[in-house]
């Protein structure tokens, strides 16, 4: 296969050769590289299990009941003989996170995406996407075949724009997200919400990187903005704050009713096993009835920024557990993340094609498996290797 041996020895060539790095994760969350079992784990500052739920004992404990209980699969999809009751109680719970009447289950978030995206519009509909939407977006809205416009990142008055020129007779469709996952930026919610009352569309908003993080029942930025009753479509997913893994849509009964009928990556796919739904109910359960975790977490979030604005970072360090920190060119990105490493940090260098050229940047995912100690020495080193690398990034 000349063709795939080709396209390997390009991509090696321009270093952007994407590889698997095996790790095992220990109980305290810190990484062993499977390459290195004998260097010191390393701090992963990389993952998305922001409450560290994927470990906590009630989680875990409900997955064992769970599996013991059910088995380990569900046996069939669920339109098939899968459809445990156990999914419907997790389908309870989740509507009720998300103030919303009823709510249906997925095998992931990019499956999610991919399956209602095209269940709701296609051709003859039109779609509006914020530029920088995850990949799972833009892949349902292609597999929709309808028409898609992408508005400037977060920008109401771009949507507004195309909405006036573009919004034709069909339906339409817009698709935001809430906390974005490279930027760590929050969305103005509210202000994509108020244009509904001047042109007729559903809103799609994808909360992966909010749920169980941002509202008063941890119900994401839907709940902390009060937006609820102009969201459609709430979607999210098991495997980033709640620990686990699958994916959720919450509305209305009638749409949780045609997604039912209509979404094929629902209706062609075995139900989520009953060990992962376990996990994810004992999950939800705590972030709802538990503020503490997610005030812990943001506790922890402005503990390190402040050491990182202490220390002469200039960099806006965003609203959310994501924090960027841009430092241009993508060579700089990979030396600082290479230089974090060898300091037991793991931190993700990203690039461009991913982020736009000239804004390569370290991503740094607090998480509540991260001391407050453990932060004080992520930032020291992020500062040490800044003031060695790019002093130009540091005040003073
Ligand atoms: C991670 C993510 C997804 C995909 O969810 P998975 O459950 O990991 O498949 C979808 N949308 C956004 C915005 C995400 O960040």
């Amino acid at each position: 296969m000349a063709r795939l041996t080709d396209w390997l020895a390009a991509r090696r060539a321009a270093g952007t050769l994407r590889r698997l790095r095996p790790v095992v994760r220990l109980a305290d969350g810190r990484l062993q590289l499977a390459a290195a079992p004998d260097l010191p784990p390393l701090l992963d500052l990389s993952s998305n299990d922001y409450l560290a739920l994927s470990a906590h004992p009630a989680v875990i404990a409900a997955s064992h009941a769970a599996l013991n209980g059910w088995g380990a699969g569900a046996g069939a999809a669920r339109l098939m003989s899968g459809d445990l009751a156990l999914h419907h109680q997790l389908e309870e719970a989740v509507a009720g996170l998300k103030g919303q009447e009823a709510a249906l289950l997925f095998g992931s978030g990019f499956m999610a995406n991919a399956g209602v995206i095209p269940a709701l519009v296609g051709r003859g509909d039109v779609i509006f996407a914020d530029r920088l939407d995850h990949a799972s977006i833009y892949d349902g809205c292609r597999l929709s075949g309808a028409r898609l416009h992408r508005f400037r990142h977060n920008d109401p008055d771009h949507l507004e724009e195309l909405l006036a020129k573009h919004r034709g007779k069909g339906q339409a469709l817009v698709v935001v997200e809430s906390i974005y996952s490279m930027d760590g930026d929050r969305c103005p919610l509210v202000a994509f919400a108020a244009l509904k009352e001047r042109y007729d569309f559903l809103l799609l908003v994808d909360e992966a990187h909010a749920t169980g993080l941002f509202g008063a029942n941890g119900g994401g930025v839907i709940e902390a903005d009060g937006v609820g009753e102009a969201v459609d479509l709430a979607l999210g997913t098991f495997g980033k704050a709640l620990g686990s893994y699958g994916a959720y849509i919450a509305g209305s009964r009638e749409m949780i009713d045609y997604l039912v009928n209509r979404a094929r990556s629902f209706i062609y796919s075995t139900a989520l096993p009953p060990a992962v739904i376990g996990a994810s109910l004992a999950a939800v359960e705590l972030v709802r009835a538990d503020a503490s975790l997610r005030q812990a977490l943001w506790a922890r979030v402005a503990g390190f920024k402040d050491r990182l604005r202490q220390g002469g970072l200039v960099a806006d360090l965003g609203p959310s557990q994501i924090v960027p920190v841009e430092v241009g060119e993508s060579s700089l990105a990979l030396a600082l993340a290479g230089e974090l490493l060898k300091q037991g940090i793991f931190a993700t260098a990203v690039r461009p094609p991913t982020v736009p050229e000239g804004t390569a940047r370290l991503r740094f995912s607090v998480t509540l498996h991260l001391s407050d100690d453990d932060l004080v020495r992520v930032a020291d080193a992020l500062l040490d290797v800044l003031r060695r690398l790019a002093p130009r990034l540091l005040a003073g």
